[in-house]
């Protein structure tokens, strides 16, 4: 029997979840995936995977809850019914059409995801920009990256990290700023851990209101009030400037704005900043000592400072620490945004987002709009600003949007004050899903489901947080009826362009991802991200590479910005002063508890692939709001007590979990704990729905809350 047993095939991929974007070695037989492993060659990950990567193979095998054939309701009072593939894509295409002839093209929106693949983003944002003439296209990782996107552009003058994986090896001194990477990005803190080791005297600093399992590894934990962010590197730069340690001649060289940041740091004194971060004086002072003095600083930051009404000022107050001491452009040295989604990065770079245009233009540039216009082959884009998450589902609400079309995301469970989401998706004229899973919070609402493949059944390609672009590839083949995103996208554009815009030639005739991935390369030749010398086959034959990786490139850059030259126009940085500003829902005697939420080790977003297997359990079994003994003991409540959480919002309840990892004053809740399993929403029932001014990125991370024993029938 052994010598008739075949061998597995061996695909090489990356990795669903995060955007570290671990390369993997899936072995399949037939139509099932039977193991997956790290990819020894891959330079993100070097062959490591966490618990999530590992147990990639039990995941994909099972069917459980997925969407596997078309199905469409004939009224929102009936249940939908399965159909198929023409049927549905014409009835949605055609309510589209209506929908932008009765009340014009802005009347329908796309809300789309960062799970999707570049290949499949473009084809969205084409569909949006190019056929309906809307802006109205945005994703999900506008709840995830926005404000890094903002204060990159603001500051250096593009998007993107100036950084690489490398310099987590070659740092001095690591400054985490609202990142449990311990949990978020598993594989690089394992990189970081190493070098940690190879070399002790790095030194680690954790900005972060919860001792995570982070912090629990830091040299120093600043366990700052929630929301104080900016009043600690203002202060921090405040001791930087007046002691001497930053670096003129850089400063001087390379910069624009440096006299007006010194005028608003210099009221953050140490002392007083500690005490608006509620903290020590010395510890701010020996943060800014390590930071200034180290060789090499690099600061990594995610959900804790981008998910804020101030989240754009939190990324340019950092940016002004590493721009005045010269932390940036060398090896070791930046500010580094870690994104969440494996594929935030492509979807930035494809420009599918309401604020954005393709390969890094902007929409309110009208020498931009004309470019991409003529590339496409259309009249003219649109300059109408398009409309954010948050305000999309608004609009939504207000029926000034009628129609969405949602790919591959939950916003049921993941958008903030969910009361609200819900309303807005009960009451839109149509609403059509795009997604592999059918029992989504947010499936409910869909009056057209359209089954779409998966990770391990579709390929395109990823861009992970380094700027690196890796491929994905399909090792077995899809299930049911499902399609792969970018052939459903292109279907229901070949049907608008026909009811839309019948005299042009359709401009969707792809036949396969690689085709796709060939138009987005040529609209960026030119551009910050330029790609143009990368194609599939390069990557088949090199493996991965980061961007910029112009034509007749080697190899891509590892580093921007090495020769100090930024990308504004005149090639200077901008320091951008920003002040403290305090939280938009600050707590009062009737919510006296900041909520703050975050993740799981083992658990990745809605849960709808990780919350499927037992052994992701064992590490947080069931739902919880952790408390401190101390604020617990003077309420009289005791560890497994149900608690009902309230904001102005919404309420869910919670058992209790003692948790010293906070300070008194402070809860925390997981962000995965969906429908499925709490018969509500989640802890997103009682976040607010206030977003940065800038970025439009949503206070996820923090809302005023009470807690009080759970009155249970
Ligand atoms: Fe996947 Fe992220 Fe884990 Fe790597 S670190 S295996 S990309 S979840």
């Amino acid at each position: 029997a052994d010598a008739e047993r075949t061998q597995p095939t061996l695909t090489r991929s990356t990795c669903c979840y995060c955007g570290v974007g671990c390369g993997v070695l899936i072995e399949s037989e037939g139509d099932r995936i039977t193991g997956v492993r790290g990819d020894p060659s891959h330079p993100a990950n070097f062959g490591r995977l966490c618990t999530k990567g590992l147990t990639l193979a039990q995941t994909a095998q099972s069917l459980t809850g997925r969407a596997l054939y078309p199905e469409m309701r004939l009224s929102r009072e009936s249940p939908r019914q399965r159909t198929d593939w023409d049927s549905a894509l014409d009835t949605a295409a055609e309510r589209f059409a209506d929908i932008v002839r009765q009340h014009g093209p802005d009347a329908v929106a796309f809300y789309v995801s960062g799970q999707l693949l570049t290949e499949d983003y473009y084809v969205f944002n084409k569909l949006a920009k190019g056929v309906i003439g809307t802006n109205n296209i945005d994703t999900n990782s506008r709840l995830c990256m926005s404000s890094s996107v903002t204060a990159y552009k603001q500051a250096l003058g593009a998007d993107g990290p100036p950084t690489c994986y490398e310099d987590l090896e070659l740092a001095d001194c690591v400054l985490f700023a609202g990142s449990n990477m311990a949990y978020a990005h598993p594989v690089l803190f394992r990189r970081l851990e190493d070098a940690k080791a190879r070399r002790p005297a790095t030194r680690w600093i954790v900005i972060d209101p919860r001792r995570t399992d982070t912090a629990a590894m830091a040299d120093l934990h600043l366990q700052i009030t929630p929301g104080s962010d900016v009043a600690l590197f203002n202060g921090m730069l405040h001791h930087l400037i007046w002691e001497g340690l930053t670096a003129p001649a850089y400063i001087a060289a390379h910069t624009d704005g440096f006299a007006a940041l010194k005028q608003v740091v210099r009221d953050y004194t140490p002392r007083l900043a500690a005490e608006m971060c509620g903290i020590l004086e010395a510890d701010l002072i020996q943060a800014a000592e390590w930071f200034g003095r180290s060789p090499a600083s690099l600061s990594l930051y995610c959900m804790g400072l981008n998910q804020s009404a101030h989240g754009t000022d939190k990324n340019l107050a950092l940016i002004n620490l590493h721009l005045a001491c010269g932390q940036i452009g060398r090896p070791g040295a930046g500010p580094f945004s870690l994104t969440g989604q494996p594929n935030a990065m492509g979807g930035r770079e494809v420009g599918g987002m309401a604020t954005m245009l393709a390969a890094h233009r902007d929409i309110d540039n009208a020498g931009h709009r004309a470019e991409v216009a003529h590339f496409w082959g259309v009249p003219a884009l649109s300059g109408r600003p398009g409309t954010p998450a948050v305000a999309m589902f608004d609009a939504l609400r207000r029926g000034e949007i009628k129609a969405i079309w949602i790919a591959c995301t939950n916003p049921a469970h993941s958008m903030p004050d969910l009361n609200s989401v819900r309303e807005a998706l009960g009451k839109a004229e149509f609403v059509v899903l795009q997604e592999a899973f059918a029992d989504t919070d947010t499936a409910a609402y869909a009056d057209v489901l359209l089954p779409a493949t998966t990770w391990g059944e579709k390929s395109g390609t990823v861009t992970n947080s380094e700027r690196r672009i890796s491929r994905v590839r399909e090792a077995v083949p899809a299930p049911g009826e499902t399609r792969p995103d970018w052939w459903i996208a292109c279907e229901v554009a070949r049907r608008l362009e026909v009811l839309l815009r019948p005299a042009q030639l359709s401009r969707f005739g792809y036949a396969t991802p690689e085709a796709i991935f060939a138009e987005h390369r040529a609209l960026t030749e030119g551009r910050d991200l330029d790609i143009g010398g990368l194609s599939y086959a390069m990557l088949e034959r090199a493996g991965p590479q980061q961007w910029p990786l112009p034509a007749g490139a080697a190899q891509g850059q590892a580093r921007r910005y090495t020769d100090g030259v930024f990308a504004h126009a005149d090639g200077l940085a901008r320091f951008k002063p920003t002040a403290f500003q305090p939280l938009a829902e600050p707590t009062n005697a009737r919510y006296p508890f900041h909520l703050l939420t975050g993740r799981l080790r083992d658990q990745w977003h809605g849960m709808s692939r990780t919350g499927r297997l037992p052994q992701l359990f064992e590490h947080a079994p069931e739902p919880s709001l952790s408390m401190h003994p101390l604020d617990a003991e003077r309420r009289g409540f005791k560890a497994g007590d149900l608690l009902k959480v309230s904001s102005k919002r919404g309420q869910l309840v919670l058992p209790l979990q003692l948790s010293d990892e906070l300070s008194s004053g402070s809860v925390f809740a997981a962000m995965h704990w969906n429908g499925r399993f709490l018969g509500s929403g989640g802890i997103n029932e009682t976040s607010l729905a206030t977003v940065d001014r800038q970025s439009f990125q949503p206070e996820l991370k923090h809302a005023a809350v009470r807690v009080e024993a759970a009155d249970l029938p």
